[in-house]
């Protein structure tokens, strides 16, 4: 029987469906599948990106873990894909690879001052918040009053994670420097923004509701935004989604504090719609001072278009939660204007061409963009995983397919790879770390100390 020798660079969700689904297809080879992430630890923005306060949804890493505990998948962490492997290697010992490298990186917003002291992208911080260890350890949570930009659930998370009391997250995974750095923070005041109105937002309800709910933080609206246009009537009268979100903001409107008026909370979380960030003015030293938006109105259209009227609030910190993006990878096709690896439902394509790549496919956030949650990356992977198993007749040759070729290979490089068992030993070292301070865990941040213990050095 004919084998297909499976590369996968990514494990997070993406990767980790991918292979799932490729072993238990219905299919006339057999299957080997080697699966790569340049982190010690899996799961990808699952572990990474979701935030500590939401245990269900980190809760499906239980799944995830459940996939790669069936055996049938060798794992190879700290291995960076176009560092210490490179497209060239994969070819030599596999029949095909698949990316799901998903996006680690903020999107840009073109506006003067955006690159001032005290201007950050909402990524960063997720990354530092949730103990990313190629980040900085410290974060200089120094500033009172605070904007985000986005009307995204990321820029929910951000303003959340900001308003919120650091003891409220002491229950979450947050290791020892976040805790210190939240407990240290000056903030009295988070300022939301998003170009348009509360029936075009982009966040869920359920996100939004949570904002409602937190401890000694009132949440602020303004009245002068709920002018409703007809398509705006329409949305909340025919989507549900949208039904339940202004229900949600409305209700908020009864509440002490609208209009930044006559609440009580030592912290408050600003909602602003209808404004459009245009620039970020700076102190004499260089830092962030103010934000100025341009107040927004419907064009009609479903869009919005400005009105002339400038607006100023002092801010001396600033996240840009405008999206995320992704990383070109060496060797392979790279549509730089969507950060995305070009491909037609998941196989990818030759940049200029559009020709296919033999042997090259792709899925989760690299496929289609930094949209969508976890669980749309599980109908990603059987469009690409589909793909895979019709294109037989196009996979690579290799010269060598042994699988004792790739650790080999890695050893010859010096490059300190950890595997499943290496994996389960940093799993229950964070939980043990957790278990005195009745947490779930405490992450480990620092990546020798990630791939020691997952090597049992
Ligand atoms: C801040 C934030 C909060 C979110 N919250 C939720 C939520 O509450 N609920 C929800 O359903 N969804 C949420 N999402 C969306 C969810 O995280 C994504 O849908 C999902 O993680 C995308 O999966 P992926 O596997 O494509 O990418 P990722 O999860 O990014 O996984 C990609 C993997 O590839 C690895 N990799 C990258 N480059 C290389 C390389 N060169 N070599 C080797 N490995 C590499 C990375 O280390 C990573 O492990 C959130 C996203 C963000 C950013």
């Amino acid at each position: 029987m004919t084998k297909l020798r499976l590369a996968i660079v990514g494990a997070g969700p993406a990767g980790i469906y991918a292979a799932d689904i490729l072993l238990k297809a219905e299919r006339k080879f057999d299957v080997s599948i080697d699966l790569f992430d340049h982190l010690p630890a899996p799961y990808g923005l699952v572990r990474y990106g979701v935030a500590p306060d939401h245990p269900r949804i980190k809760g499906i890493i239980t799944a995830l873990r459940d996939v790669l505990d069936r055996g049938d998948i060798r794992i190879f962490g700290n291995v960076r894909f176009g560092q210490d492997l490179t497209l060239d290697d994969l070819k030599q010992h596999y029949n095909a690879v698949i990316f799901a490298t998903g996006a680690i990186k903020d999107a840009d917003l073109d506006i003067p001052g955006i690159d001032a002291a005290g201007s950050f992208g909402a990524a960063d911080f997720v990354s530092w918040y949730d103990g990313h260890p190629d980040f900085p350890r410290e974060w200089p949570l120094d500033a009172a009053s605070v904007a985000v930009i986005g009307n995204g659930n990321v820029a929910l998370d951000v303003a959340r994670v900001l308003a919120k009391h650091a003891e409220d997250l002491l229950v979450t995974e947050i290791p020892a420097n976040v805790q210190a750095g939240l407990e240290a923070s000056q903030v009295t005041d988070v300022h939301v923004f998003g170009r348009r109105g509360p029936a075009q937002v982009k966040f869920t309800p359920l996100e939004l509701r949570e904002l409602g709910e937190l401890r000694d933080v009132d949440m602020v609206v303004y009245d002068e935004d709920f002018d409703y246009d007809e398509a705006s009537r329409t949305a909340v009268a025919s989507n549900k989604q949208v039904m339940v979100i202004d229900r949600v903001l409305q209700s908020w409107r009864q509440r002490p504090g609208v209009n930044n008026a006559g609440g009580e909370a030592s912290r408050r979380l600003h909602l602003h719609f209808w404004a459009k960030p245009v620039e970020v003015k700076t102190d004499d030293s260089g830092r962030v001072a103010a934000l100025v938006y341009e107040r927004t109105r419907p064009d009609g259209q479903g869009g919005v278009i400005g009105t002339g009227e400038l607006r100023e609030v002092p801010i001396q910190q600033l996240y840009r939660a405008v999206g995320y993006f992704g990383s070109p990878l060496p060797g392979v096709p790279f549509d730089k204007k969507h950060g995305v690896i070009p491909n037609h439902e998941g196989q990818v394509l030759h940049k200029d061409s559009n020709e296919r790549v033999p042997g090259v496919y792709a899925t989760g956030w690299i496929k289609r963009g930094p949209v969508g949650l976890i669980g749309h990356t599980k109908s990603d992977a059987m469009e690409t995983i589909s793909h895979l198993i019709n294109d037989q007749a196009s996979w690579w040759q290799p010269t060598d397919p042994s699988p004792e070729a790739i650790p080999a290979l890695l050893a010859e490089r010096g490059v300190a790879w950890t595997d499943l068992d290496g994996w389960h030993r940093l799993d229950e070292h964070e939980v043990a770390l957790g278990a005195p301070h009745e947490r779930a865990r405490i992450k480990v941040v620092d990546r020798d100390e990630m791939v020691r213990v997952s090597r049992g050095e």
